[in-house]
């Protein structure tokens, strides 16, 4: 330990630099925890984050996993099995990836929104008995590049169905953000299709876009004082 001098004056305790909300991580005042709507869902959810994921303004995933009784969220890179990852024995057919592939639902099968694919990137036959048999879905959390770091690095992932997503309309993101999956959803917005489309509550998808809206309202109007009090000069308009 090194020794301080002795200051005349203490000095103020200094202030948190980067304070946080100890549920969604995120800076305060683009916090929307305390409206959050819980919901009872039976078809579980597993958000696996990739360690490097950095985007504490924008990123949803442990907001989404708070409007759940029955998800988690993981941060690493690999897990040796599904069922270490939960605690307990599971199927791993039973369980559903959003699967990174370059697949159009809409290409598959232009009147689903949510396709069961094979490891060829083809839909499987009977999709609806494929989606009943969904117990839990899994989500990858991060860039393009680290999504596919994620699943490379879990040969388990193999094991369990594969779904792609054909959404009506794009990203609530807008031009804040470039999704890199095809189906450009952030993991909120995937997580909200999937569980509502799965359990038939389209009252999930209203609670999750809620949120998700209230978010990136709070962001946009942080950006737009903080660009307002952004010298002249530096104003290309
Ligand atoms: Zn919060």
């Amino acid at each position: 330990m090194t020794e301080q001098p002795a200051a005349a004056i203490p000095p103020a305790p200094p202030a948190d630099p980067n304070p946080e909300c100890p549920r969604c991580g995120k800076p305060p005042a683009l916090c929307v925890c305390e409206g959050i709507v819980r919901i009872d869902n039976k078809v579980s959810l597993l958000i696996l984050q990739h360690p490097q994921e950095q985007d504490r303004e924008l990123g949803t995933a442990r907001l989404t996993v708070l409007h759940f009784t029955n998800a988690i969220i993981k941060v690493g890179l690999s897990w040796p099995s599904l069922a270490k990852i939960l605690g307990h024995p599971t199927d791993p057919q039973r369980w559903a990836i959003l699967y990174l592939g370059s697949v159009k639902a809409a290409a598959l099968l232009p009147d689903r929104d949510i396709v069961v694919v094979n490891k060829n990137g083809n839909a499987v036959d009977h999709q609806e008995q494929a989606l009943r048999e969904i117990e839990g879905i899994i989500l990858l959390d991060g860039t393009w590049s680290q999504a596919k770091a994620l699943w490379w690095r879990n040969a388990w992932m193999l094991k369990c169905k594969r779904v792609v997503l054909g959404p009506e309309r794009p990203s609530r993101y807008g031009r804040l953000r470039r999704e890199p999956r095809s189906d450009g959803l952030s993991t909120i917005e995937a997580a909200a299709m999937l569980l509502a489309r799965l359990e038939h509550k389209p009252e999930i998808e209203t609670a999750l876009h809620a949120s998700f809206d209230r978010l990136l309202a709070r962001y946009r109007e942080t950006h737009a004082v903080s660009r307002a009090r952004r010298p002249r000069r530096y104003n290309r308009a």
